[in-house]
């Protein structure tokens, strides 16, 4: 059966030092003035009067069903066999289309290749070597969980059948496979 790739990042445990877009940039060699993967800081204040921050990841969440690919004319963006959503930047024609499309604002266009570009699950380079992303690897919380859907005995499985998750915007229909653990921090206990 085909690998149906997906993460997790769990609130609770992000701490938000940047590790993982550090090493993000690194492994994929981003460019200083883009970014594949950032995570924004929100101080709140929670329902018992605690204050404390929230940690949002904002990347690409390999969408399942993908904007960025219905609306490409050349079809250089796809989703290959593996649920990971790419880019041939060969077939690319410079309209941007696709980073428009996205409800995720996850695309950033590349000022060396001018192609859009985003994570990859870092299919090109770590994956292929049958390593984990380099986000989750350097992540020193393990707020971070990657694995295959299709894999019953993945620990990712293990982690979404014990916790409580959600993805951003599922009301567009676009099934990301990023998961969310959410932030518990600051409850009322009765
Ligand atoms: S490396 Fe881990 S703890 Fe640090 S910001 Fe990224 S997800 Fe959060
Ligand atoms: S998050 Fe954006 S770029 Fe990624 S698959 Fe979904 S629509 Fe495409
Ligand atoms: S999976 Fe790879 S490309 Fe995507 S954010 Fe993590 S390090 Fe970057």
């Amino acid at each position: 059966m085909a690998k149906k790739y997906a993460m997790i990042h769990d609130n609770n445990l992000c701490i938000g030092c940047q590790a993982c877009n550090v090493a993000c940039r690194s492994e994929n060699q981003i460019p200083e003035s883009v970014y594949r993967l950032q995570v924004w800081i929100k101080p709140e204040e929670y329902p018992n009067g605690t204050l404390g921050y929230e940690y949002h990841r904002q990347s690409c969440v390999h969408c399942e069903n993908t904007p960025c690919v219905s609306v490409y004319p050349t079809h250089a963006s796809f989703k290959n066999e593996d649920g990971i959503v790419l880019v041939d930047v060969d077939l690319c024609v410079g309209c941007l289309y696709c980073v428009a499309a996205c409800p995720y604002q996850a695309r950033y266009v590349d000022p060396v290749t001018k192609a859009p570009n985003k994570c990859t699950f870092c299919h090109e380079s770590r994956l292929s070597r049958g390593e984990e992303p380099a986000c989750v690897t350097v992540c020193p919380t393990d707020a971070l969980v990657f694995g295959d859907l299709n894999d019953p005995k993945s620990k990712i499985n293990t982690v979404l059948s014990e916790r409580v998750t959600y993805r951003q915007k599922e009301r567009l229909g676009t099934k990301p496979k990023m998961f969310i653990v959410p932030n518990h921090k600051g409850g009322i206990k009765s």
